[in-house]
């Protein structure tokens, strides 16, 4: 484990490689989700931090080495840093968990992803060609299409998978030779700033990679609508992020919005002909409603179920529902941790209550736990609830809750499941569950959703375009083109042989 004295508990704004407290020596408490109470500080930034870590950032790409450090070298240290995590696993994993409230096991499942993030985008960068040459016709002309650093990036990311989505936003833009100026949730800050010592450790220049800690409105705001940032890549729910979109328009600088969704899990009774069948589709349907306690932007928050299977298939969703052991993330044998925070929390009772009195059915939770030794009154905990009889008019089916709440509505036919499966402005992800593999085939083609299960549920690879159709966002995360919204395109053309044009006579 690394000696992290060197920087003071609450200097968490990193500018041109210095550790720094708050302009305003504002702090902020952070507050553990399984009892409420702060068990740290960092530094609340504000506007003023804002423009200091930018100045910063463009200081490093207009004078630094990074944009110019071979592929090699940056693919190098990207490598350093997935290391550095395995090395981290156990202290960050932990740190996740407390912060965020996930169990211990996911948060060591998330330090995992971020390493492979970072060795994705160190093999994909390295393994590509310097350019594309373009046949121009003629012998005389040399034409080659390459890819450059897009600049200073600002980056805006959610308290759900504090480190997970920064490593989707961190590793591409070092991968491109961008520098940048990272603000994270508010609320779960400390792995970000353990992610940008660990870069500093792996021997990155001062002033590449940045972090201000601090609210969405004044950080955030800022760093959005900077003329010095070229592109705002933001992680977070679908009113802040056209407010980041506002903010960003008169400066036209890039934007990539990963929104929120209010995702389909569409099952067939022939997936469920089976007793095993059934088994796996039941199991995947909570771990698709309640991993994480349902916090999870591409949440199977909705059940649409073939009719002729809905009452057993829900009778044994909501048995196997009600057992789910909720606890402190770090207590033995907990399943699932708290609500992120109180607000949370309430927003969720908000909704099953509109849910109950526009008619539906609660089969199981709908309240806070009994207090536990694993899990005290004082933390944010909430039942996993199963809720039928939903129908599309309702706001709980229709808006994202963000919590351990399903919703359940039935179809008849292959052409009702699309229908429903289809009727949201969100298009993040979708599942899609039959043991005839041709319907499969063919209900998942028409899914509008960025990404598409069929058989299973919450997989992603990073090999793979992580992104939402509609108002689940803009652009792509992971993938080929999660390492191009990192980069500006420029076209080389080179006349070997110049002649005059003669266009005009004179
Ligand atoms: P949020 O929108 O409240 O906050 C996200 C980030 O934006 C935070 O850092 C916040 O401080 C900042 N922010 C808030 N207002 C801002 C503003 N006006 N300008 C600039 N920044 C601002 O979201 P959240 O509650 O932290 O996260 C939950 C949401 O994130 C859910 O909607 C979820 O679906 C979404 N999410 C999406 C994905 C995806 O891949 N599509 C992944 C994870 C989370």
């Amino acid at each position: 484990m690394p000696d992290r004295t060197e920087r003071h508990p609450q200097a968490t704004i990193h500018a041109g490689g210095e550790w720094l407290e708050s302009i305003s020596a504002a702090t902020r408490d952070i507050l553990d989700p399984a009892d409420g109470r702060p068990f740290a500080v960092v530094a609340e930034g504000d506007e003023k931090d804002a423009e200091r870590a930018v100045a910063a950032a463009r200081h490093a790409f207009d004078h630094g080495p990074w944009p110019r450090t071979p592929v090699a070298e940056r693919a190098a240290l990207l490598r350093r840093v997935a290391d550095l995590l395995v090395r981290d696993r156990e202290e960050l994993g932990l740190l996740e968990s407390r912060d965020a409230g996930k169990t211990a096991e996911e948060g060591r499942v998330d330090i995992d992803c971020v390493a492979d993030a970072f060795r994705y985008f160190a093999d994909l960068v390295a393994a590509e060609a310097p350019g594309r040459v373009v046949d121009a016709g003629s012998p005389d002309i040399h034409s080659v299409v390459v890819h450059e650093p897009v600049g200073v990036c600002a980056l805006i990311t959610p308290w759900n998978y504090p480190l997970l989505q920064a490593s989707w936003k961190i590793a591409p833009a070092l991968a491109a030779g961008d520098t940048f100026v990272i603000k994270p949730s508010e609320i779960t800050p400390l792995t970000t700033v353990a992610l940008i010592e660990l870069l500093t450790e792996a021997g990155l220049p001062a002033g590449v990679a940045n972090i201000v800690t601090g609210p969405g409105h004044t950080v955030g705001a800022r760093l959005a609508e900077h003329p010095d940032v070229d592109l705002v890549s933001f992680t977070g729910g679908l009113i802040s992020g056209t407010k980041v979109a506002q903010a960003a328009a008169p400066t036209v600088k890039k934007v990539a919005l990963e929104l929120g969704g209010k995702n389909p899990n569409v099952v067939f009774a022939d997936a469920c002909a089976t007793e095993e069948g059934f088994d796996t589709a039941v199991d995947q349907a909570l771990n698709a409603a309640f991993i994480h306690s349902g916090q999870v932007c591409s949440a199977g928050a909705r059940l649409i179920v073939e009719e002729s299977v809905r009452e057993r298939f829900v009778a044994e969703l909501a048995r196997r529902a009600q057992r789910i052991r909720l606890g402190r993330g770090t207590a033995d044998g907990v399943e699932c941790g708290p609500l992120v925070s109180e607000q949370q929390r309430a927003k969720v009772e908000a909704y099953v209550a509109s849910a109950l009195a526009e008619g539906a059915v609660l089969r199981c939770g709908g309240k806070r736990p009994e207090p536990a030794p694993e899990r005290p009154e004082s933390g944010w905990f909430y039942e996993p609830t199963v809720l039928d009889a939903c129908h599309r008019e309702m706001k709980v089916v229709r808006e994202e809750v963000f919590g351990p709440v399903l919703t359940v509505e039935t179809f008849r036919t292959e052409e009702e499941a699309v229908l429903l499966a289809n009727d949201t402005e969100y298009g993040l992800a979708g599942a899609v569950w039959s043991a005839d593999t041709a319907r499969a085939r063919r209900v998942a083609a028409r899914l509008r959703h960025g990404t598409v299960w069929i058989n299973d549920f919450h997989p992603y690879l990073p090999q793979a375009e992580w992104g939402g159709f509609g108002k689940s966002g803009t652009g792509r995360e992971l993938g080929p083109a999660g390492l191009a919204e990192y980069r500006e395109t420029k076209h080389v053309y080179e006349n070997l042989a110049p002649k005059p044009v003669r266009w005009f006579a004179g």
